[in-house]
């Protein structure tokens, strides 16, 4: 078992015994503030296990990214945080509510391409923007676990925190959906959107590279990437390249 493993788990089973312990006669779905409490609680445990970076320069370079974001998309909605975890891994998280953490292993990777780790962060906040993680539960995506966790009382050790872990995979199309808004986010904030698509070779060519890989590991087993999803994200960039232009052409003249 990696370390990454054991991060991973122990956010879901955070995140997963505290919908049980909140979700009301066996409804899940969190409201605004109960979702926004979960992910807090949640990264409270992370930042107490796992170190965040105080280095000034990544501050600045997560902040930056992620404030322009939030900005251009106008999502604005959801307290969205951004820190670097010091792992190697190639990972990104994001837990309900607003939390993102960028894994150090992901930032070498993306070697200074900012359009790449634009990309990367804008995806994760569709994820929170789209409650992809409530939805799952409310769907009963969790089901099983959480009868699991209720029975057998806390999840005790990395070995059931990785279990938990294992649970979790963002459907096809929630992929699909933060793919798209990612495009959105980013080119709105004056990256170059095609980051997404770099990005996305890059992580397959590590991949086949290093394959059966603990360090691709978790964020393609959490985020699972295909030939289908790269190429559309190729045709998602064209459409919503042009429909950006219409919108930011139209608050133009609206704004003049
Ligand atoms: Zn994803």
């Amino acid at each position: 078992m990696t370390h990454t493993r054991a991060t991973s788990g122990l956010l879901v089973g955070a995140i997963v015994l505290t919908a049980f312990a909140t979700g009301c006669g066996g409804a899940t779905i969190w409201s605004r503030e109960e979702e926004i409490r979960v992910g807090r609680e949640a990264s409270e445990r992370l930042e107490e296990e796992y170190e965040v970076s105080r280095n000034p320069a990544d501050v600045a370079l997560i902040e930056g990214i992620g404030q322009r974001l939030v900005a251009a998309g106008k999502v604005d909605d959801w307290p969205f945080t951004f820190k670097v975890l010091e792992e190697r891994s190639v990972n990104a998280v994001s837990l309900p509510g607003g939390p993102i953490y960028i894994f150090r292993g992901l930032i070498d990777l993306t070697e200074g391409d900012e359009d790449e780790l634009a990309a990367v962060m804008a995806h994760e906040m569709a994820h929170i923007q789209k409650r992809h993680v409530s939805k799952m539960i409310a769907q009963g995506v969790f089901t099983n676990l959480i009868i699991v966790l209720a029975t057998g009382g806390a999840v005790r050790t990395a070995a059931q925190l990785v279990a938990v872990m294992a649970q979790l995979r963002f459907s096809r199309d929630d992929e699909y959906e933060s793919d798209r808004l990612a495009i959105r986010y980013t080119y709105r904030a004056g990256y170059d959107p095609n980051g997404l698509v770099r990005f996305f070779e890059k992580l397959k060519r590590l991949e086949k590279e290093e394959s059966p890989d603990p360090v691709t590991f978790n964020l393609t087993r959490t985020h699972p990437l295909t030939d289908a999803r790269i190429n559309r994200a190729r045709e998602e960039i064209a459409k919503v390249v042009q429909e950006v232009n219409a919108e930011l052409e139209a608050e133009y003249l609206r704004d003049k």
